[in-house]
């Protein structure tokens, strides 16, 4: 007759006097399996441990035969054991050897035992291991056993994760700092190497039991309370947009600080004897393993905000404070978030910053814009990389390939090393052209602009050798600020563009806001079924016209005695400009009334990036001075394919028969009178720009890294015979979808880089 288990609480005790023994780890560890098996009555209890090359080896057991120790292993994902390690999912089972994924093990002697449970041994996300526990009878474990098990698969965690079991297999680092590689999605260009530096650092627990249940609930009641307070306060400020969270994502918060079942769950780990921190991480981590296997979006969205929940009242408990760490920051610092503010990226100052990874972001987040613009290698969308890796770990940023490399191998490093030194190789070959003019082989000059929108951005215009910004995009003024510029910000912003421009040219772009360039504070409509087809840039600034003329004044008043270039985003009408040049007039008319200097000269340009204007570019290139060609989204609307779709948006190939049609059209329809620029991606693309200048297009605008690459395949280029390929091409009809293969074929055969 078996007596009852002896409860949670007792065999915390234990297990904390059995790491308070002066005896080695592999005793500690054999120890600790005895206690658990004799606390719950079971004959088997055994500890997995997970190597870095992804075997679990047996560490230590109660009840298998002991020469197994340090001998058995499976490889993860492989047998019961493997499966709750990929899973991180415990399993229950009256009949173990009737399970799919059971697995023999002779040299265990394993064969004779029924019920088994296993479950993984967590830490902050990352699984370390499987702890299992056996009977030869068939039953269920109960409720209370699960919970007993996994509470003490915390305390192996944390025996694991101080490295005191390293010295006692073979050599190799445990699951903790093993390598690990992520993919998600190139956001910047370029690789960086460097130090993870968490943007908000987790909390790591180190005292897990509770010495007095009574106190330590009543710990987590206060903390709970708190939080409670803080989301509150958060929800009745009138300002919530302000701190750029919004609001569904706050209500969510909510939600989850006032479940009971969350704060049942907690209160029981405490009753079982963890202390109230002990007790947050744990429902942690369940919470964490069931919603890790969810593959609806909506709801691992719901797992993020559910974590940063539990870290803050972690935080409260521990008394740490909220917000970025002050640990100095490393020379070559990664920053790793989960996402940010853009206006939190450029806190941390750029020259340190060798690398940016987002868990969520993709290419319009606010802060990828920003680590693009000041030329930060960035991945997105990578995967749970805030749980897998610890400050000051070394980590690998690929902005091309979209890779994440955590703790990499020195093979990895020094590939990537090289990969740098390579790039920096031609970096300076670039810089060796860089105030050398851009011209073919056959004397044809191209006209090097670049794209810009922070003030960050200026000093490329020095570095990169761009003749001018063909591009600023004033929007990211406004979405990286917390509330909306005045007239005199938004000027001093311009003055100091131009200032810093000098006598080259500038053109600025009117508001692209609104669709899915929302800016927290201005609540303009309700949610758009299709934001990129909605009511923004030129349409919201018509229908708006107090932000428009705001922003108008201010180019102009910035402009005082110089140059001013305004370019509209998004003309769908002619009479669009016409509206806007007659508000233009107004101002100037209104400048002169008081007394203020006007511009020397005004140009008002619109860009194409709406199809329809194709067909009237008659009348358009009547009414204004200069256009540029927005390929991103002239692409995105001809090929109706989302840009922000990860899914789409790089599915269809610009270099096509229709694509280069289209751009065609345009160049011929300006003439040689006309000036035209093209400032979309495309231009960046050496081999596109090659091809550009074959359509017949003599000025391009591009990200400032891009112009040394461009400039190099101009000056190997011959314009004439790049124009007959290209005529010859795009007029062909061979069938071929896809015109990069041969594009790149030609660049090939003339020995033009690309
Ligand atoms: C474009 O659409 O090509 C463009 C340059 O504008 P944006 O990328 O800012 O929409
Ligand atoms: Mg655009």
């Amino acid at each position: 007759m078996r007596g009852a288990p002896a409860g949670p609480r007792i065999l915390l005790r234990r297990l904390r006097e059995i790491m308070a023994e002066p005896i080695s780890a592999q005793a500690r560890l054999d120890k600790t399996v005895t206690q658990i098996a004799a606390n719950m009555v079971a004959e088997v209890c055994s500890v997995y441990v997970l190597h870095a090359d992804g075997v679990l080896e047996l560490y230590a057991t109660e009840g298998l035969k002991h020469e197994a120790v340090h001998r058995a292993s499976l490889r993860i994902g492989q047998g019961l054991v493997g499966t709750i390690a990929a899973q991180a999912r415990t399993l229950n089972l009256p009949d173990a050897q009737s399970h799919p994924a059971f697995r023999y093990l002779p040299e265990t002697g394993e064969e004779i035992y029924s019920a088994f449970m296993g479950v993984p041994i967590l830490r902050a996300g990352a699984t370390l291991g499987v702890l299992v526990v056996q009977n030869r009878a068939r039953r269920t474990y109960d409720e209370e056993e699960v919970e007993a098990l996994q509470t003490t698969a915390m305390v192996l965690a944390e025996l694991i994760a101080v490295g005191e079991l390293s010295g006692l297999s073979r050599p190799g680092t445990l699951d903790l700092k093993r390598p690990i590689s992520l993919t998600g999605v190139g956001l910047g260009e370029g690789v960086g190497l460097g130090h993870a530096v968490l943007h908000e650092p987790r909390v790591v627990v180190t005292a897990l039991i509770g010495e007095d249940a009574a106190h330590e609930a009543a710990r987590l009641d206060d903390a709970i309370a708190s939080l409670r307070l803080f989301v509150d306060d958060m929800l009745s400020r009138d300002d919530i947009a302000e701190t750029g969270e919004h609001r569904d994502v706050l209500e969510a918060y909510r939600m989850f600080a006032y479940d009971r079942g969350w704060v049942r769950r907690m209160h029981e780990a405490v009753r079982n004897g963890l202390s109230a921190e002990a007790a947050v991480e744990k429902v942690q981590s369940d919470m964490r393993a069931r919603l890790q296997r969810q593959i609806d979006p909506v709801l691992r969205d719901r797992l993020h905000d559910f974590e940063d929940l539990t870290n803050r009242l972690l935080r409260v408990l521990m008394n740490k404070p909220h917000g970025p760490g002050d640990e100095e920051l490393p020379k070559d610092a990664i920053i790793v978030a989960r996402n940010m503010g853009a206006a939190e990226l450029l806190d941390y100052g750029r020259a340190r910053i060798r690398g940016l990874v987002l868990e969520e972001g993709g290419p319009t987040t606010h802060a990828t814009i920003v680590a693009r613009a000041i030329g930060i290698p960035t991945v997105g969308r990578a995967g749970n990389v805030v749980s897998l890796v610890d400050n000051g770990d070394a980590i690998i940023v690929d902005g091309e390939m979209g890779e994440v490399h955590l703790r990499p191998n020195a093979d990895v490093e020094a590939a990537y090393a090289e990969k740098v030194r390579f790039r920096a190789r031609r970096q300076e070959q670039y810089r060796l052209v860089r105030d050398e003019p851009a011209v073919t082989r056959d004397s044809v000059r191209i006209s090097l602009l670049m794209n810009a929108g922070l003030l960050v951005d200026l000093p490329h215009l020095d570095e990169s050798g761009a003749e001018g910004i063909g591009l600023f995009r004033t929007e990211l003024q406004f979405m990286i600020a917390a509330k909306l510029p005045k007239l005199a910000e938004q000027k001093a912003l311009y003055t100091a563009v131009l200032d810093a421009a000098g006598n080259r040219p500038v053109t600025f772009r009117t508001l692209d806001i609104g669709g899915d360039k929302v800016l927290p504070y201005l609540r303009t409509v309700s949610e758009e079924e299709n934001p990129a087809m909605g009511w923004r840039a030129i349409r919201l600034g018509l229908d708006r016209p107090g932000l428009l003329r705001t922003q108008l004044r201010a180019l102009m008043r910035a402009s005082a005695g110089r140059e001013l270039r305004v370019m509209l985003p998004m003309v769908t009408e002619v009479d669009e400009v016409l509206q806007t040049r007659a508000m233009i007039d107004r101002e100037l008319a209104y400048m002169r009334r008081h007394g203020h200097v006007e511009p020397a000269s005004l140009m008002l340009g619109a860009m194409i990036e709406v199809p329809a204007m194709l067909w009237q570019l008659d009348r358009l290139l009547t009414v204004v001075d200069f256009v540029s060609v927005g390929s991103n989204d002239l692409l995105q609307f001809m090929t109706a394919s989302d840009r922000g779709n990860m899914r789409v948006a790089g599915r269809f190939e610009p270099l096509s028969r229709p694509f280069l049609r289209a751009l065609r059209q345009i160049v011929r329809a300006c003439g040689p009178a006309m000036p035209v620029t093209l400032c979309g991606e495309l231009a960046g693309d050496p081999l596109a720009a090659m091809t550009l200048i074959g359509l017949g297009y003599r000025s391009l605008s591009m990200s400032p890294a891009a112009i040394g690459p461009v400039k190099a395949m101009i000056l190997a280029l011959d314009a004439g015979r790049i124009a007959c390929f290209v005529t010859d091409l795009v007029d062909g009809n061979d069938g071929a979808d896809n015109l990069r293969p041969a594009i790149a074929a030609y660049a090939q055969r003339e020995g033009v880089p690309h």
